[in-house]
């Protein structure tokens, strides 16, 4: 067992192997009979709810979370590796056939940072490649398809179990990663679990599809490659904290000094020459001293999903965690039960955590009448 000197992890290499994507709750739950949400998805209960008049839970609201998916689902050159075909939109094409000259990675890598945030990120930073956090296997979009499209037969069931292990391998030359945080909405957050906090959830997932399809689109512009990613291709949280942008919390997620968990994170694999962040080692040890002593997430977990240790440890909570890195592990199973009965994702332990920096907690009337 070495802790790692350029990277802020404690891995067990005996033990850590690249992750299965298949292993993911959202694809467990179509293949893995032993588990009690086995074929049931978060639309399962919706109807129960409308009926219920529960506030946060009408048609309106559940209206509002899955329209906030619709970039994120319907566009088909969101997640794309490769550019397919080079159409002129009005601006010629030759200019875009070779590679711009990089004379000074350091301000070109503003530059970057600069596009990024232009297109709508709210946290950017950059990383070198760790093959560790490549998926091993997992479910590989066709080239400019829709999720909507590309995921219907497996959402179905219909499709083949191979098409979600499928093998994942980078090409050669791809050796920087862009890592994008997007900020999730403070007031509908603050509703959680109610359908306001998943619609702040689908919301900055359509944001991802379309920050990541410009700056895919700026990268290739310049003669250099660009894989647009969402939760696909490689682990996030660990992009993310190699790229400097936060800290692994006890909650699971990613927390940034600025946003806490209130983001989602999404990745442009390049091979652009750019200058690479380090950790932020100062945070990761103030959230490491910090989640020792607070509860707060593990308090509000309706389903007891998040770990109540004092410390981390290297004991995996279910085949979705993917073990040989020390941390606080959160059962994913427990928590897929609670998204499924609540008929979305549930933020409750974003919404406590005080890095979310939530001013004021809203019900979801207060949420729907303020101005
Ligand atoms: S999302 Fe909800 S159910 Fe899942 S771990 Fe967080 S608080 Fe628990
Ligand atoms: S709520 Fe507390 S324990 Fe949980 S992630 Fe946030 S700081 Fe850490």
């Amino acid at each position: 067992m070495l802790r790692e000197k350029k990277n802020p992890y404690e891995i067990d290499e005996t033990v850590y192997k690249r992750f299965k994507q298949k292993n993911n709750m959202l694809f467990r739950r179509l293949w893995d009979n032993t588990l009690a949400t086995y074929q049931k998805m978060i639309d399962t209960n919706i109807e129960k709810h409308i009926e219920s008049k529960k506030e946060g839970y009408s048609r309106v609201d559940f209206a509002l979370v899955a329209a906030g998916w619709t970039v994120y689902e319907r566009f088909p050159n969101a997640f794309t590796w490769e550019r397919k075909d080079l159409i002129d939109i009005g601006y010629g094409v030759n200019w875009m056939k070779s590679k711009h000259i990089i004379e000074n990675s350091e301000s070109f890598t503003k530059a970057i940072k600069k596009a990024a945030k232009f297109y709508g990120a709210s946290l950017v930073g950059i990383a070198d490649v760790n093959e560790k956090w490549i998926y091993k296997t997992g479910f590989k979009r066709p080239n400019e398809i829709s999720e909507a499209e590309a995921k219907k037969g497996v959402r179905e069931g219909k499709a083949a179990d191979s098409i979600y292990d499928q093998p994942i391998e980078l090409p050669e030359g791809i050796d920087k990663v862009i890592v994008m945080g997007v900020e999730m909405d403070e007031d509908a957050i603050s509703t959680a679990p109610a359908q306001p906090a998943a619609a702040a959830s689908a919301i900055a997932y359509s944001k991802m599809a379309f920050i990541i399809s410009c700056l895919g689109e700026f990268i290739r512009n310049l003669g250099y490659r660009a894989i647009q990613c969402g939760n696909d291709t490689a682990l996030s949280i660990p992009l993310a904290i190699d790229a400097g942008l936060g800290a692994l919390g006890r909650n699971g997620l990613l927390l940034t000094p600025e946003f806490g968990s209130r983001v989602r994170i999404c990745k442009v694999f390049t091979d652009l020459p750019l200058t690479s962040d380090q950790p932020h080692l100062e945070f990761i040890e103030k959230i490491k001293d910090y989640c020792k002593n607070c509860f707060k997430c593990a308090e509000a977990c309706e389903n007891n999903a998040i770990s109540k240790e004092e410390n981390p440890t290297f004991t995996p909570a279910t085949i979705s965690n993917n073990p040989g890195v020390k941390k606080y592990y959160v059962d994913v199973e427990k928590c897929f039960e609670f998204w499924v009965e609540n008929s979305s994702d549930c933020g409750n332990c974003i919404m406590v955590c005080p890095f979310s920096k939530i001013k004021e907690f809203l019900s979801p009337l207060e949420f729907w009448n303020k101005t």
